[in-house]
């Protein structure tokens, strides 16, 4: 098998800001797209690094150089290859789930199979995905809210002083949607009951990650006032932090590129499951060669978060849709998605 990789600037359709980094305002996100070839077959994934897990499109790409000589040449001996990646380079999930992502896009290309199917999922049990309002001024948000109007379900970021207003604007403008709030560790515990109450009058679906990662002191008061389900997002990252996050929480948001990819991400769904958690499958900024790589788990999930790609202002590649938020799981071998013609 033969790897290569490129770098990609993406453009966003608008400027991206969360809790966690509320001075920046990204409008270019940049993202490594990896090519693995073998026996006339290409597959596709992309490496959608994260700062705040402590890797750059740097440490992806001295992980994909030094990878080539652990992968062999057998695409189907997945969990192998990623061990080996996994046992040397333990931070890189991000990389490590570009390979996993190429190796299921070859997998079923080889077997002229898409990747959904060969997993043994229907494809009908596909929820909606949310679509995400970043933080924002006032009058961006409810511009937003607007454009979003095709969209059942949002997910507000919150997080900042300007929290009731934000929700207020988008709750005027979209009474009967479905809300999401996603607070990346925003929220002190102090004062967190009365800010979740507050919540609950604007009839929230479920509250993702509140408060900092391992800062879970103040959610067990919350879960039994019943406001609205809690997911970890920061708190949850691999299959360990799963027992933990049981205690705490009432589900988990898995992303590939947190966890190392497809099969790590199955694995924590069915752990997920085991401890009683619900499922989340979340999303990077990202084309739609990383979204399609989690829709194809979508069936297994209770709450979709695939996105990312409809963030963009360009994406590169097509197939997984996303019209009035819903994600199609097609009939194309592999991850089902092609790169855009030119224009
Ligand atoms: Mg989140």
């Amino acid at each position: 098998m033969k790897l290569t990789w490129q770098r990609r600037r993406l453009r966003l359709r608008h400027p991206w800001n969360i809790a966690r980094t509320a001075t920046s305002r990204e409008t270019v996100k940049e993202v490594l797209l990896v090519r693995l070839e073998h026996d006339g077959h290409i597959g596709w994934g992309e490496c959608a690094p994260s700062h705040y897990y402590r890797q750059s499109l740097d440490s992806g790409e001295r992980m994909l150089e030094a990878a080539q000589s652990l992968l062999g040449d057998d695409p189907f001996a997945m969990e192998p290859i990623l061990q080996r990646l996994q046992d040397r380079w333990p931070g890189e999930s991000a990389a490590i789930a570009a390979v996993d992502e190429a190796l299921h896009d070859l997998a079923g290309k080889l077997l002229d199979m898409p990747v959904w199917r060969l997993l043994g999922l229907d494809r009908a049990r596909t929820p909606l995905t949310s679509f995400t309002i970043g933080i924002d001024d006032p009058a961006t948000v409810a511009a937003k809210v607007r454009e979003a109007a095709e969209f059942p379900i949002l997910k507000i970021k919150v997080g900042t002083p300007n929290d009731r207003e934000i929700l207020n604007i988008v709750r005027g403008d979209a009474p009967d949607k479905t809300l999401r709030v996603d607070a990346n560790c925003g929220w002190a515990c102090a004062g967190l009951l009365e800010k979740c109450r507050e919540l609950a009058r604007y009839r929230v679906e479920l509250i993702e990650q509140p408060t900092p990662a391992g800062d879970h002191a103040a959610l067990p008061a919350v879960r039994e006032e019943g406001i609205a389900p809690l997911i970890a997002d920061e708190s949850c990252i691999e299959p360990r932090d799963i027992p933990a996050c049981a205690a705490a929480f009432d589900g988990i948001n898995i992303k590939l590129s947190k966890c190392g990819g497809i099969r790590r991400a199955l694995q924590m769904i069915h752990t997920a499951r085991s401890c009683g958690l619900k499922v989340m499958l979340g999303c990077m900024v990202e084309t739609s060669v990383g979204i399609a790589a989690a829709a194809q788990l979508a069936p297994l999930a209770d709450y979709i978060d695939l996105d990312g790609h409809l963030l963009l202002a360009d994406d590169p590649f097509e197939g997984i849709g996303g019209h009035a938020g819903r994600l199609t799981l097609n009939d194309r071998p592999g991850l089902g998605v092609v790169e855009r013609g030119p224009g």
